[in-house]
């Protein structure tokens, strides 16, 4: 199907893309999720502004204790990035699994985010790990943690005048690994589970649970508390009521986050 007719701007810097925003148009990223709901019509945008010519969104540099990450870096090259493999692997592994090569060019980690899929791996690994954003608007700039950030169903606390121009990372990230369930390599994860072992503890959150990415806390406090990780995968689950449907029933996604949890958390805890 052919979207409906829109207006098209390309932003050349972050402010360009503010009024743009402000003005009524959608952000465009890598498109591979936008374009495909405007050709079902699930989303009709008057007007998109893209945001792929503005270079200060892009790349990797440390800062602090903490990694900021241009929100429209792709996936491929997170997955790429050395310091994000030496100081936040899950994030690296989460965005090295998703999709296929053509999504991982396109695709990014600031339209994963603001998309928000119940299914999508890069918000559940930021959760993981302990990450933020930093979202820029007509007021300024906010950081939202990743856990405040995504309230529902494809829905965030980002208003329609609001960009996420940054994702930062922390550096004590390095022991942490993702582990994903799916049917075939390109496929969307049916559950998900991102672990990181960092000097407050252990952190793991898991997606396709609900309609947004969950802490496991029965997991964490279990190993926390210095419990076995057998004790550990049997509370994963807990609080959780992931949907049946063709893809399993409520029980089998149950098992599967304490099974993904647990060879998360062996992947993390050998690194
Ligand atoms: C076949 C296929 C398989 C896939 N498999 C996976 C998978 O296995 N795992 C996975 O996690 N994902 C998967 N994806 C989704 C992929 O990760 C997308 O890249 C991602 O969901 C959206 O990123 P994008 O850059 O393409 O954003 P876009 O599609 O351009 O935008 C998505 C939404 O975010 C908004 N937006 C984008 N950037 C910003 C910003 N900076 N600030 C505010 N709002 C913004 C847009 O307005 C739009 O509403 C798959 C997609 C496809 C088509």
């Amino acid at each position: 199907m052919i979207p409906s007719t829109l207006e098209y701007t390309k932003a050349r810097s972050i402010d360009e893309a503010l009024a743009a925003v402000a003005a009524g148009a959608r952000p465009l990223a890598g498109g591979m999720s936008l374009l495909p709901m405007m050709r079902l019509r699930l989303a009709s945008p008057g007007a998109v502004v893209d945001l792929g010519g503005v270079p200060e969104l892009v790349g990797v540099c440390e800062d602090g204790d903490e990694l900021a990450v241009g929100a429209m870096t792709t996936h491929r090259a997170i997955a790429n990035d050395p310091l994000i493999a030496r100081h936040c692997h899950v994030v690296a592994q989460a965005a090295a699994g998703v999709g296929s090569m053509t999504i991982r060019n396109r695709g990014t980690i600031g339209g994963s985010l603001a998309h928000a899929d119940p299914h999508g791996d890069l918000p559940a690994a930021i959760l993981a790990a302990g990450g933020a954003v930093i979202v820029r608007g007509p007021g300024g700039e906010r950081r939202v943690d990743v856990g405040d950030l995504i309230t529902s169903y494809l829905t965030t606390t980002i208003a329609d005048d609001e960009l996420i121009t940054q994702v930062r990372l922390p550096k004590d990230a390095a022991q942490s690994a993702y582990a994903k369930f799916h049917r075939r390599a390109i496929d969307w994860s049916i559950i998900g589970v991102g672990v990181s072992i960092g000097a407050d503890g252990v952190r793991a959150a898991a997606t396709g649970v609900g309609e947004r990415p969950m802490r496991l806390t029965g997991f964490e406090s279990v190993l926390d508390g210095g419990g076995s990780l057998e004790a550990a995968i049997a509370r994963a689950a807990e609080g959780l009521s992931p949907t049946a449907d063709l893809d399993g029933s409520t029980e089998y996604k149950q098992h599967l986050v304490g099974v993904l949890a647990a060879r998360a958390y062996a992947e993390a805890s050998s690194r």
